[in-house]
């Protein structure tokens, strides 16, 4: 039989395959992605970014309705069930589905839908749905195919009151209390969702904070609007079993405490996709979680097989997937590597209220002994805020002392993960261009949130002394 041959061969069509693919497609490089679902997007679009995001953002509409004093007379009657807010989600998941498919298609990108395997060193085996297997070849290969929940094997998630971040996705009611066990990004953000559908939730934590990687002012102050929410949170917990009962499910601690709630979203790491890859044969490395390993280019040990995104680890996002798959199409197509794109990246949490973060935090300053100051604007000032009522909120810079150059951004209060972006762009200047000055010298509109890092900048250069 015929064995078409590619220059690379990208597996898995999440944003790490896509980055790569749109990238040596750009690049004049013959590529195909090979798919296993019967739809391009990936965990991203399917199960994980795309439908929690659109989740979320309905129940923050009904939030903002139920807040908002105009609608007082009316809001009582409006009851809005889980599943019909999922619901919304589909239409947005076809349109994602659509504009990628697009994309391929313009780039003379081939899409192969079916499971890939590596055969050898340069051969991938595709099993299609009907049963029949066919080879293809390729210079290069770029492993591309995501992460799952990680499910311990004591615990039984078969039961229908025990679910995941996949399985949560098909609840067809709302429960009346949820037990969340990990307080990562999705067990804080499926916290603030269930909270503003009235559910009452506890939120268990393995750690002693939440959010950990995050500046300290920022997680102490989802800690106090989750509480505030109703969210009841226990940190330093680790379960000791899980109790699926008829009329609920049971969270047994070692330390001794119980949860007992209609349902336990378990929401406690991912494992990488890797299993039934054909990779050991090769010689392909992966650790515990099922993470390829992977030098600092995302080559494995073959090195023309390359892994990015989830399956590669942390951090475990879209956005840093996507710009993954861009790194090794270049190092592919040009021999050479863009740093910035793997290096440098912004965190996007999209509780309530919602956070996002670039660069240093103030503990990280203070260990590496920076001198370094603080920017504040509360949002409650802000004149944008306070007409759109999403007054919660802080924007906070750290800035160099001396230069005055900027060091870290930190952000928490709606629409925090774009306004962090516009403070991005300066953080990323070369030399002085990156200076806390800029945001005094500059001309925003008014209102607009961006008037925040005016605020802050000039509350920071009031400390300076
Ligand atoms: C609930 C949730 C919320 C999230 N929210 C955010 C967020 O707000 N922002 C953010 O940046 N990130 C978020 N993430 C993380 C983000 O979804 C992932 O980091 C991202 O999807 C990883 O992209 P990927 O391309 O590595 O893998 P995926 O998107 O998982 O895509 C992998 C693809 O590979 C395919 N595949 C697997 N094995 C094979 C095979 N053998 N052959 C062919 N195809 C195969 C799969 O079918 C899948 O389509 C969230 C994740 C979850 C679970």
């Amino acid at each position: 039989m015929h064995t078409p041959h590619f220059d690379t061969l990208i597996i898995g069509s999440g944003p790490a395959g896509e980055g790569a693919a749109m990238k040596l497609a750009k690049s004049g490089r013959q590529v195909a992605v090979v798919e296993a679902f019967d739809q391009v997007g990936g965990g991203c679009t399917h199960w994980g970014t795309i439908p929690s995001k659109a989740l979320r953002q309905t129940i923050q509409q009904l939030a903002d309705y139920r807040r908002n004093p105009l609608f007082q007379r009316t809001v009582r009657q409006i009851h809005v069930d889980y599943p019909e807010l999922l619901a919304a989600a589909g239409s947005i998941i076809r349109g994602q589905v659509r504009t990628k498919y697009r994309y391929y298609d313009r780039n003379r990108v081939e899409v192969i839908h079916g499971r890939a395997r590596l055969a050898d060193t340069g051969t991938v085996e595709v099993l299609q749905a009907q049963g029949h297997s066919q080879h293809y070849t390729a210079d290069h290969v770029v492993i591309a195919t995501g992460s799952r929940p990680y499910q311990p094997p004591d615990v039984d998630f078969s039961h229908p009151r025990v679910l995941d971040s996949d399985s949560v996705l098909r609840l067809d009611h709302t429960p009346g209390s949820l037990t969340i066990y990990g307080a990562g990004v999705i067990g804080c953000e499926y916290a603030s969702i269930f909270c503003n559908l009235d559910v009452k939730v506890n939120l268990v934590n393995t750690r002693d904070r939440l959010l950990a990687f995050l500046d300290d002012e920022i997680t102490d102050a989802l800690g106090y609007y989750l509480r505030n929410q109703g969210t009841v949170i226990r940190h330093n917990e680790e379960y000791e079993r899980v109790e699926a009962l008829d009329d609920g499910v049971v969270l047994h601690c070692k330390s001794g405490k119980k949860f007992k709630t209609d349902c336990l979203l378990w929401a406690n790491g991912r494992a990488g996709n890797s299993a039934d890859l054909g990779l050991e044969a090769l010689g392909i490395g992966t650790n515990s979680r099922g993470q390829i390993r992977v030098n600092e280019l995302y080559r494995t040990a073959v090195s023309h097989i390359y892994a990015v995104g989830d399956v590669a680890g942390p951090p475990g996002l879209a956005s840093a997937s996507y710009d993954q798959g861009r790194f090794v199409a270049m190092d592919i197509a040009e021999g050479r590597c863009d740093w910035r794109l793997v290096e440098d990246f912004p965190t996007g949490i999209y509780t309530s209220p919602e956070i996002s973060s670039i660069g240093r935090t103030e503990r990280e300053l203070t260990d590496q002994k920076v001198p370094y100051e603080v920017g504040r604007a509360m949002f409650k000032n802000i004149a944008r805020a306070q007409i759109t009522g999403h007054t919660v909120g802080m924007l906070k810079l750290l800035f160099h002392r001396e230069t005055l150059e900027i060091l870290g951004i930190h952000c928490f209060g709606e629409q925090a993960s774009e306004i962090v972006h516009i403070g991005q762009a300066i953080m990323a200047q070369e030399g002085t261009a990156n200076s806390l000055s800029y945001f005094t010298e500059t001309t925003f509109n008014y209102p607009t949130m961006a008037e925040a890092y005016r605020v802050a900048a000039l509350n920071g250069l009031n400390r300076i002394f």
